[in-house]
């Protein structure tokens, strides 16, 4: 394994179905109790020892999580922690307090986290088992940590409790592992996920889950016409950015894709020539998330071993200053023939995404998805609680919207197409890059890149607002979210966009 990969040992899971004996809790460090919001007598009393969480629930004052927190008088004085669950609860707010309730047991000596759903039925004791186990893999992963002492371990088993019936949590850990990944490689300082090291990672990755790997290296794509890509690159002081291209092929390893993902991988983004100041720059080594997610997704999609062809496209370099970079008004030539007029440098992500759609709709994917850090507008459009999402099937915004409502990784849908290519329009060549005007940046955006699709590929184009969030997002602990695993898992096998389209 690449060195620079998580080394942590994985956290284990075990399910302990059928009504809680007396001894049940015993095992368990920390308690997470979800309940009804009025729990019923034979709720409590199908609750070993809950005489305490009885008492302190009908002490509460409000309805914040936790809505009760207790200690039992078991050896291991397991902390209770207690969140309800109402039937209009939403994922997003069964996923939000999920880690708001694993905060809430934190400070705890590492050991089992308990989870234990009562009072609840079929489908939703189901859903909300896995809303806590995914909350629960996302907390227990520690992202990369430099310091000379380390970090206590945390949660290392979880134990579920009280289900009617074991439940399925192969996809959730499947996406555990995709989100875990997308968020350490965010996560990663700038000096050691350099491009060249991200390729070492992508080619052990590789060779691990058997996917097919190739690299395109400037020389390739300077033979492709890919100028746009290129421009960015240029920048670079060594010889160092290319696209990598991932293949994933469960039957036949010569199926065309049905798949496409493709990601932004600008390493660090100074904005290039137009330097971007301290405070806008300062996380720039996260400006790689689109091309992280993608990964992860696909990670997800291969250990779950979908019986669908995918194909990554990781755009990955750097966006420097210096003699030899990309300037305004800088004109080049994208590998579809389309001419480019370049306005402002730190609008790098849509040059390189440019070539790379372009590459990947050639192998005439029956769907395409991309997922960058883009644009400053979608966040002011959306805060970053939402991801913007865009696509050449206008018919399909409500079944996008309708995917982040179910999974709980939200995205609002924006208009894109020929009309706003008006405000894109260049006396000197066939396109600009990004307009000189601040307006709806993140939908010139997605106009942009849409002239760069062939053969009318069936395209969704994520701008990751919500890649970062304060405090974390959902599930997520952390203030990287790695938005987009989740969210596209749940477009294939819940939405089966791809069944039907
Ligand atoms: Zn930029």
């Amino acid at each position: 394994m690449h060195e620079l990969l998580p080394k942590a040992a994985e956290i284990r899971i075990t399910q302990k179905p059928g009504r809680l004996n007396a001894r049940a809790f015993d095992v368990v460090d920390q308690l997470l109790l979800f309940l009804p919001k009025r729990p019923s007598a034979a709720v409590w009393r199908a609750i070993p020892d809950s005489q305490r969480m009885r008492t302190a629930m009908a002490k509460r004052r409000s309805d914040d999580i936790p809505v009760l927190q207790t200690r039992l008088s078991n050896q291991r004085q397991t902390h209770v922690v207690a969140a309800t669950v109402t039937a209009d609860t939403s994922t997003f707010e069964l996923l939000s307090n999920s880690r708001k309730l694993i905060a809430a047991a934190g400070g705890e000596k590492a050991g089992t986290l308990g989870i234990c759903v009562v009072g609840f039925s079929g489908e939703q004791q189901q859903a909300i088992c896995k809303a806590a186990t995914a909350a629960a893999l996302a907390a227990g992963f520690n992202l990369p940590s430099y310091k000379s002492k380390a970090s206590p371990a945390g949660i290392r088993r979880i134990q579920v409790l009280g289900l009617d019936e074991k439940v399925d949590l192969d996809r959730i850990i499947a996406e555990a592992h995709g989100n875990n990944l997308a968020r350490w490689l965010t996560a990663m300082p700038p000096n050691k996920l350099n491009a060249v090291n991200y390729a070492a990672i992508l080619k052990d990755l590789a060779t691990r889950n058997e996917w097919q790997f190739k690299r395109f290296n400037t020389k390739d794509l300077a033979k492709a016409g890919a100028g746009a890509f290129l421009a960015v690159a240029q920048g670079n002081d060594n010889d160092s950015a290319s696209i990598v291209r991932l293949r994933y092929r469960p039957a036949s390893k010569t199926a065309a894709p049905e798949l496409s993902l493709v990601g932004k991988g600008i390493i660090f983004d100074t904005g290039g020539t137009n330097l971007k100041p301290f405070a806008s720059m300062l996380d720039m080594h996260g400006d790689m998330q689109g091309s992280a997610v993608a990964l992860g997704t696909l990670l997800a999609i291969s250990e779950l071993r979908l019986p669908l062809a995918v194909d990554c496209w990781l755009a990955i370099t750097e966006n420097r200053t210096g003699p030899n970079a990309y300037k305004s008004q800088d004109i080049v030539t994208a590998a579809n023939g389309k001419t480019i007029q370049t306005i402002h440098t730190d609008a790098e992500g849509r040059m390189v995404l440019a070539d790379t759609l372009t590459l990947a709709s050639r192998e005439k994917p029956r769907l395409m998805i991309d997922y960058a850090t883009l644009t400053g507008a979608a966040v002011n459009a959306i805060t970053t609680r939402y991801s913007a999402v865009f696509t050449n099937r206008a018919k399909w915004h409500p079944r996008l919207k309708r995917t982040g409502e179910g999974c709980g990784e939200r995205v609002w849908p924006f208009p894109i197409g020929k009309e706003f290519l008006t405000d894109l329009k260049s006396d000197v060549a066939d396109i600009m890059q990004c307009s000189p005007n601040p307006y709806g940046d993140h939908i010139l955006a997605g106009s942009f890149l849409a002239e760069f699709v062939e053969h009318d590929t069936p395209w969704v184009h994520v701008d990751l607002a919500a890649s970062s969030h304060k405090d974390g997002l959902g599930h997520i602990p952390t203030e990287v979210t790695g938005f987009g695993v989740r969210y596209t898992m749940s477009l294939m096998l819940d939405e089966q966009i791809l069944q039907d389209h």
